[in-house]
């Protein structure tokens, strides 16, 4: 099978207001039109707007999050056909700061999945380990117990996208070594097999911590490696950009 195009996507977690989007336009301005898939999850208030400031561009929008049920009693949340509605496409899933921060296990994603698949959103669902688990040698248990955990066989024939995101490389400035990274990636690779048979080999496997434009094209250039998930680094359109730019073209 061809590897799937590869994916940039960038997370802005709880960043951004009205004056942000220029930089959205700036990133819209300046992505390939075609060979990588370029996409931008802002936070739930900007989604609407940054949807149509960059409507007819090639950029996708998604969001951070979305609730497992489509609508009701659920104050603060939002689900996956309100997401939709203002614009997304697709929607990361069970990021680290969601499952730390917000206690969220791996059955919670696998229902947030459901709510994306049901809502026409495609998935980006984000594992990786924490320090202590990578020190005790657990890296590929935590990480492929996290993906046959967090993916429902109902993705079988759908489009998704797995993110590994080492915690502790998330906002530090750390990366794992490159061997690392292939490693856990080949692990992940080998689990989507297990669970969906040659459907397995479909899906990009994108990487996310701390990537840069110093390092991006390093990363990306790696087996497996189908893109890349990126916080800070996407808020400032010149790095992002350098970033897609370092993408393998499909
Ligand atoms: C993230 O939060 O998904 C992330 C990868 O953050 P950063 O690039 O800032 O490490």
């Amino acid at each position: 099978m061809n590897a799937p195009t590869p994916l940039i996507a960038g997370n802005w977690k709880m960043n951004g207001t009205a004056g942000a989007l220029a930089e959205a336009q700036a990133i819209k301005a300046g992505a390939p039109a075609s060979g990588v898939r370029v996409a931008l999850c802002p936070p739930a208030t900007l989604v609407e707007r940054m949807s149509r400031a960059l409507a007819g561009g090639g950029v996708i929008i998604g969001g951070q999050d979305c609730h497992a049920e489509p609508s009701g009693a659920f104050t603060g949340d939002v689900s996956a056909e309100m997401l939709a509605d203002a614009g997304a496409s697709l929607v990361i899933l069970g990021h680290s700061e969601r499952r730390a921060g917000h206690g969220e296990s791996d059955s919670d994603v696998v229902a947030k999945v459901e709510a994306a698949l049901r809502g026409g959103l495609e998935p980006i669902i984000c594992v990786g380990e924490t320090l202590d688990e990578r020190e005790a040698g657990r890296a590929i248990e935590v990480v492929t117990r996290q993906v046959r955990g967090s993916l429902p066989a109902s993705l079988a024939g759908k489009a998704f996208t797995v993110a590994y995101e080492p915690v502790w490389a998330i906002g530090t400035g750390l990366t794992p070594s490159s061997d690392d990274i292939v490693e856990i990636h080949q692990a992940i690779r080998a689990t989507l097999r297990e669970m969906f048979g040659a459907g397995g080999d479909g899906p990009a496997i994108l990487y996310g911590g701390s990537v840069k434009p110093g390092n991006a094209a390093e990363i990306l250039g790696l087996p497996e490696v189908g893109g890349a998930l990126v916080g800070g680094a996407s808020l400032k359109a010149a790095d992002f950009l350098a970033i897609v730019a370092g993408a393998p073209k499909a």
